[in-house]
Protein backbone atom coordinates (compact mmCIF):
# COMPACT_ATOMS: atom_id res chain seq x y z
CA UNK A 1 0.00 0.00 0.00
CA UNK A 2 3.16 2.45 0.84
CA UNK A 3 2.37 5.77 1.48
CA UNK A 4 -1.57 6.13 2.43
CA UNK A 5 -1.53 9.38 4.15
CA UNK A 6 1.52 12.07 4.07
CA UNK A 7 4.02 10.82 6.27
CA UNK A 8 2.30 7.06 7.12
CA UNK A 9 3.35 4.33 4.98
CA UNK A 10 1.66 0.75 4.95
CA UNK A 11 4.51 -1.82 4.81
CA UNK A 12 3.89 -4.02 1.52
CA UNK A 13 4.62 -7.54 1.56
CA UNK A 14 3.58 -8.27 5.20
CA UNK A 15 -0.07 -9.48 4.91
CA UNK A 16 -0.74 -13.14 5.99
CA UNK A 17 -2.83 -13.45 3.20
CA UNK A 18 -5.13 -11.03 0.90
CA UNK A 19 -8.32 -11.65 2.67
CA UNK A 20 -5.88 -11.12 6.12
CA UNK A 21 -4.42 -7.75 5.73
CA UNK A 22 -2.02 -6.57 8.57
CA UNK A 23 -1.06 -2.79 8.69
CA UNK A 24 2.06 -2.60 9.83
CA UNK A 25 2.91 1.16 9.95
CA UNK A 26 5.95 3.51 9.58
CA UNK A 27 5.33 6.87 10.70
CA UNK A 28 7.76 10.15 9.90
CA UNK A 29 8.35 11.75 12.83
CA UNK A 30 8.13 15.45 12.17
CA UNK A 31 11.27 16.02 14.33
CA UNK A 32 14.84 14.75 13.98
CA UNK A 33 14.39 12.86 10.68
CA UNK A 34 13.46 9.72 12.66
CA UNK A 35 10.89 7.24 12.02
CA UNK A 36 8.56 5.33 14.18
CA UNK A 37 7.13 1.65 13.79
CA UNK A 38 3.52 0.98 14.51
CA UNK A 39 2.94 -3.03 15.70
CA UNK A 40 5.33 -5.75 13.97
CA UNK A 41 3.23 -8.19 12.14
CA UNK A 42 3.48 -12.35 12.25
CA UNK A 43 7.04 -13.43 12.29
CA UNK A 44 7.96 -15.39 9.25
CA UNK A 45 8.71 -18.50 10.95
CA UNK A 46 5.60 -19.94 11.23
CA UNK A 47 5.49 -19.78 7.77
CA UNK A 48 3.99 -16.52 6.65
CA UNK A 49 5.31 -14.06 4.20
CA UNK A 50 6.74 -11.49 4.88
CA UNK A 51 7.82 -11.36 8.92
CA UNK A 52 10.58 -8.63 9.46
CA UNK A 53 12.45 -8.89 6.04
CA UNK A 54 9.27 -7.44 4.52
CA UNK A 55 10.02 -4.39 6.52
CA UNK A 56 13.86 -4.37 6.30
CA UNK A 57 12.87 -4.61 2.55
CA UNK A 58 10.75 -1.69 2.67
CA UNK A 59 12.82 0.31 4.54
CA UNK A 60 15.86 -0.63 2.22
CA UNK A 61 13.72 0.67 -0.69
CA UNK A 62 12.56 3.90 0.72
CA UNK A 63 16.15 4.55 1.88
CA UNK A 64 15.01 4.57 5.77
CA UNK A 65 18.30 2.93 7.65
CA UNK A 66 16.63 1.06 10.11
CA UNK A 67 18.49 2.71 12.79
CA UNK A 68 16.45 5.63 12.16
CA UNK A 69 13.12 3.59 13.75
CA UNK A 70 13.71 5.03 17.20
CA UNK A 71 10.50 3.77 18.37
CA UNK A 72 7.95 1.24 18.21
CA UNK A 73 4.74 1.56 19.16
CA UNK A 74 2.65 -1.98 20.20
CA UNK A 75 -1.21 -1.70 20.17
CA UNK A 76 -1.43 -4.98 22.17
CA UNK A 77 0.27 -8.49 23.11
CA UNK A 78 -1.50 -10.68 20.42
CA UNK A 79 1.04 -12.75 18.11
CA UNK A 80 0.06 -10.68 14.61
CA UNK A 81 1.40 -7.55 16.69
CA UNK A 82 4.32 -8.99 17.94
CA UNK A 83 5.55 -11.57 16.03
CA UNK A 84 8.38 -9.32 15.01
CA UNK A 85 8.81 -7.55 18.02
CA UNK A 86 11.72 -9.10 19.42
CA UNK A 87 14.24 -8.95 15.81
CA UNK A 88 12.80 -5.35 15.07
CA UNK A 89 13.82 -3.79 18.63
CA UNK A 90 17.00 -5.55 18.15
CA UNK A 91 17.96 -4.66 14.71
CA UNK A 92 16.59 -1.10 15.12
CA UNK A 93 17.83 -0.43 18.87
CA UNK A 94 13.85 1.38 19.40
CA UNK A 95 12.21 2.28 22.10
CA UNK A 96 9.67 -0.31 22.94
CA UNK A 97 6.15 0.99 24.02
CA UNK A 98 3.02 -0.64 24.89
CA UNK A 99 0.02 -0.03 27.48
CA UNK A 100 1.33 -1.00 31.40
CA UNK A 101 -0.95 -4.46 31.23
CA UNK A 102 -0.39 -5.40 27.62
CA UNK A 103 3.63 -5.02 28.30
CA UNK A 104 3.08 -7.43 30.93
CA UNK A 105 1.70 -9.98 28.81
CA UNK A 106 4.10 -9.50 26.36
CA UNK A 107 7.39 -10.29 28.69
CA UNK A 108 5.15 -13.21 29.58
CA UNK A 109 5.03 -12.48 32.77
CA UNK A 110 2.77 -13.50 32.95
CA UNK A 111 1.74 -15.63 30.23
CA UNK A 112 -1.26 -14.56 28.08
CA UNK A 113 -4.41 -17.02 28.50
CA UNK A 114 -7.36 -14.85 26.81
CA UNK A 115 -8.07 -15.37 23.35
CA UNK A 116 -5.95 -14.61 20.29
CA UNK A 117 -2.55 -16.03 19.63
CA UNK A 118 -0.46 -14.97 22.86
CA UNK A 119 3.16 -13.83 21.79
CA UNK A 120 5.96 -15.79 21.36
CA UNK A 121 9.22 -14.43 22.51
CA UNK A 122 8.90 -12.17 25.68
CA UNK A 123 9.92 -9.20 25.07
CA UNK A 124 10.63 -6.01 27.88
CA UNK A 125 8.67 -3.65 27.08
CA UNK A 126 10.90 -0.01 27.70
CA UNK A 127 8.12 2.96 27.78
CA UNK A 128 5.04 1.65 29.86
CA UNK A 129 2.59 3.60 28.87
CA UNK A 130 -0.72 4.43 30.49
CA UNK A 131 -4.18 6.71 29.10
CA UNK A 132 -3.55 9.80 27.86
CA UNK A 133 0.46 9.91 27.68
CA UNK A 134 1.36 11.76 25.21
CA UNK A 135 4.65 10.61 22.98
CA UNK A 136 6.76 12.82 20.48
CA UNK A 137 6.29 10.81 17.41
CA UNK A 138 5.33 11.37 14.18
CA UNK A 139 3.57 14.63 14.96
CA UNK A 140 2.12 13.95 18.52
CA UNK A 141 -0.07 11.46 19.90
CA UNK A 142 -1.70 10.78 22.70
CA UNK A 143 -2.07 6.98 24.32
CA UNK A 144 -5.87 5.83 24.21
CA UNK A 145 -6.02 3.23 26.31
CA UNK A 146 -9.08 0.93 25.06
CA UNK A 147 -9.82 -2.14 27.02
CA UNK A 148 -11.44 -4.79 25.47
CA UNK A 149 -9.47 -6.59 22.40
CA UNK A 150 -6.96 -7.35 25.36
CA UNK A 151 -6.92 -5.40 29.02
CA UNK A 152 -4.06 -3.20 27.71
CA UNK A 153 -5.07 -2.57 24.33
CA UNK A 154 -3.76 1.23 23.49
CA UNK A 155 -4.83 3.01 20.41
CA UNK A 156 -2.85 6.55 19.06
CA UNK A 157 -4.00 9.65 18.40
CA UNK A 158 -2.49 12.24 16.69
CA UNK A 159 -4.65 15.41 17.12
CA UNK A 160 -2.86 17.62 14.81
CA UNK A 161 -3.16 15.46 11.86
CA UNK A 162 -6.67 13.83 13.27
CA UNK A 163 -5.40 10.41 12.58
CA UNK A 164 -6.16 7.67 15.01
CA UNK A 165 -4.29 4.37 14.58
CA UNK A 166 -6.87 2.43 15.94
CA UNK A 167 -5.20 -1.23 16.27
CA UNK A 168 -8.08 -4.22 16.50
CA UNK A 169 -9.94 -1.87 18.70
CA UNK A 170 -12.27 -1.78 15.01
CA UNK A 171 -11.69 -3.80 12.30
CA UNK A 172 -12.58 -2.39 8.64
CA UNK A 173 -14.95 -4.28 6.79
CA UNK A 174 -15.69 -3.06 2.99
CA UNK A 175 -15.55 1.09 3.28
CA UNK A 176 -16.77 0.57 7.13
CA UNK A 177 -15.68 -0.35 10.85
CA UNK A 178 -16.62 -3.20 12.89
CA UNK A 179 -16.22 -3.75 16.79
CA UNK A 180 -13.47 -6.37 17.36
CA UNK A 181 -14.60 -9.94 16.80
CA UNK A 182 -16.05 -11.59 20.02
CA UNK A 183 -13.78 -14.87 18.86
CA UNK A 184 -10.46 -12.88 19.74
CA UNK A 185 -11.57 -10.57 22.30
CA UNK A 186 -11.09 -10.71 25.86
CA UNK A 187 -14.46 -8.44 26.83
CA UNK A 188 -17.08 -7.66 23.93
CA UNK A 189 -18.77 -5.11 26.53
CA UNK A 190 -15.21 -3.47 27.24
CA UNK A 191 -14.56 -3.27 23.74
CA UNK A 192 -17.94 -1.65 22.39
CA UNK A 193 -17.09 0.90 25.60
CA UNK A 194 -13.80 2.03 23.99
CA UNK A 195 -14.97 2.24 20.70
CA UNK A 196 -17.68 4.71 21.77
CA UNK A 197 -14.82 6.65 24.19
CA UNK A 198 -13.18 6.14 20.41
CA UNK A 199 -15.99 8.00 18.54
CA UNK A 200 -15.70 11.03 20.52
CA UNK A 201 -12.29 12.09 19.07
CA UNK A 202 -11.86 14.50 16.62
CA UNK A 203 -11.20 11.94 13.97
CA UNK A 204 -10.71 12.25 10.21
CA UNK A 205 -8.57 9.44 8.98
CA UNK A 206 -9.25 5.49 11.37
CA UNK A 207 -5.97 3.78 10.17
CA UNK A 208 -6.87 0.23 12.13
CA UNK A 209 -4.70 -2.85 11.70
CA UNK A 210 -6.67 -5.37 9.83
CA UNK A 211 -8.34 -3.98 6.51
CA UNK A 212 -8.84 -0.96 4.55
CA UNK A 213 -8.12 2.09 5.95
CA UNK A 214 -10.47 5.26 6.72
CA UNK A 215 -9.09 7.59 5.61
CA UNK A 216 -12.16 10.39 5.48
CA UNK A 217 -15.46 10.80 7.62
CA UNK A 218 -13.52 8.53 10.36
CA UNK A 219 -15.48 9.56 13.23
CA UNK A 220 -18.63 9.33 12.11
CA UNK A 221 -18.16 5.46 10.79
CA UNK A 222 -16.42 4.84 14.71
CA UNK A 223 -20.21 6.47 15.95
CA UNK A 224 -21.81 3.88 13.04
CA UNK A 225 -19.93 0.61 14.41
CA UNK A 226 -20.18 1.53 17.64
CA UNK A 227 -24.39 2.02 17.27
CA UNK A 228 -24.69 -1.18 15.18
CA UNK A 229 -22.49 -3.72 17.36
CA UNK A 230 -24.38 -6.16 19.10
CA UNK A 231 -23.08 -7.43 22.24
ZN1 LIG B 1 -4.76 -8.24 15.22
Amino acid sequence: MSEILPGVHAIDGINPSDDFTTNVLLLRDAKGGSWTLLDTGLPASDGYPGGAAAVERYCAGHHIPLTSIQRILITHLHLDHTGNLATLAKKTGARIFAHWLDAAFIAKNPPYTGPGMPPRDAVEVTEKLKDGDEIDAFEGLVAVHTPGHTPGHVSYFCPARRILFAGDAVFGEGSGLVVSTPQYTFSSPLALISLRRLAELDVEAVVEYHGTPVLKGGKAKLADAARKAKI
